[in-house]
């Protein structure tokens, strides 16, 4: 189905940086390294210190930066992985991926992320790392998931998937815990033109550590002495994320502006989010809540225009956790914004025009 007014427009997008794109790609085609070569290390550079972490590392996607994140801290069967139970499939994925344990606790209908005041009665024995998510690109409350973190022994790691430039307290997040994961899905707000994604940390023995595990446990050609992957980022997404980084703040500021003017003028009772907060969210998406979600997003589907809903099946009730036993009512916040839910169309090339005719689209579906 093609809309009028999609999520995200990536075609307008690459209007504005298609020759740009073609001239460094042509150079990666020229220069015969496809793998782990210059564009890459510079690209890890540019990232490690956009986000003010000390190491970065490209990777194949956001699922095994994450996965990555992981087996470098050394958890596996045995252990528990606390993580919010609203989020993209990957986030829970992996945990069980290296042998570990899920333990979903509820969110904080405020940030959408979890709920820091929740977390201690799920900590065990066997506890080993919070997994926490900056979902949409809010950030999470990495203060009181620091102290709790700090005052169990607790690995902290982000999934910063959709929320690359979001800061908390000052610091960007990703570069807040023990490892900070990124994705450049095309459609995130860096995204490459096929797979990617990206690691960081402060703490050198965990940056050489994932530097060889990426490359199948190897520092030394045809010498392993680690059971690693294969997960490197190519040489032309490298050349394609250095293009669109030099856009990456431009279209985030974009971003905040169509949130604040959706939030200016939208009725509050859709659990706007806060217009003023703009440090805290990059607005991967911008979501309203209303009970009659689906029938609003159906009026706006006949209108032409796009939406989406992130996420409507919980992680702790999808099919394949069913063997950790969680059942309906287990997380009921979850639960009831996974209802409620709804993402508007939000992209840095979305005109004043389409924005107000999804508002009034929005305000007519109201009053009807
Ligand atoms: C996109 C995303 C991932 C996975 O990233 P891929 O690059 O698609 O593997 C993981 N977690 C969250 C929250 C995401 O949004």
């Amino acid at each position: 189905m093609s809309y009028k007014i999609p999520m995200i427009d990536l075609k307008e997008e690459l209007k504005l940086i298609r020759t740009p794109i073609l001239e460094m790609m042509t150079e990666v085609l020229d220069s015969g390294e496809y793998i782990l070569g210059e564009k890459g290390e510079q690209l890890e550079k540019i990232i490690a210190s956009y986000v003010q972490a000390s190491y970065g590392l490209g990777t194949a996607n956001g699922t095994d930066a994450l996965l990555l994140a992981l087996k470098a801290l050394d958890i596996g069967p045995g252990d528990e992985v606390i993580t919010t139970p609203l989020t993209f499939f990957a986030t829970g994925e992996v945990i069980a991926e290296v042998g570990a344990k899920p333990i979903f606790v509820d969110i904080d209908e405020e940030t959408y992320n979890i709920d820091p005041t929740k977390i201690e009665k799920a900590i065990t024995k066997n506890t080993k790392a919070i997994l926490v998510v900056h979902l949409y690109g809010k950030a999470a409350n990495m203060k009181d998931i620091m102290d709790i973190a700090d005052a169990y022994g607790l690995k902290v790691i982000e999934d910063a998937c959709q929320a690359i430039g979001t800061e908390y307290n000052g610091k960007r997040v990703g570069a807040i815990g023990d490892v900070g994961c990124f994705s450049f899905f095309p459609s995130k707000n860096l995204g490459a033109f096929g797979d990617a994604g990206f690691i960081v940390t402060n703490q050198k023995e965990i940056y050489e550590k994932i530097k060889s595990l990426r490359n199948h446990g190897s520092k030394k050609k045809y010498h392993h002495s680690l059971i690693g992957m294969n997960s490197r980022m190519d040489e032309f997404q490298a050349a394609v994320l250095l293009v669109k980084f030099n856009f990456l703040d431009i279209f985030l500021h974009k971003r905040k502006e169509v949130a604040k003017r959706y939030s200016e003028d939208l009725p509050s009772i859709l659990r706007t989010p806060d217009k003023h907060n703009n440090r805290e969210h990059t607005f991967h998406q911008y979501c309203i809540e209303l009970d009659k979600r689906d029938e609003l997003a159906s009026f706006l589907n006949n209108k032409g225009i796009a939406t989406a809903v992130y996420y409507p099946i919980p992680l702790h009730l999808q099919e394949a956790f069913d063997y950790l036993n969680y059942k309906l009512g287990d997380f009921p916040v979850a639960e009831k914004v996974a209802k409620r839910i709804l993402a508007l169309p939000i992209s840095p090339t979305l005109t004043f025009r389409d924005q107000n005719y999804i508002i009034s689209c929005v305000k007519h579906f109201l009053q009807g």
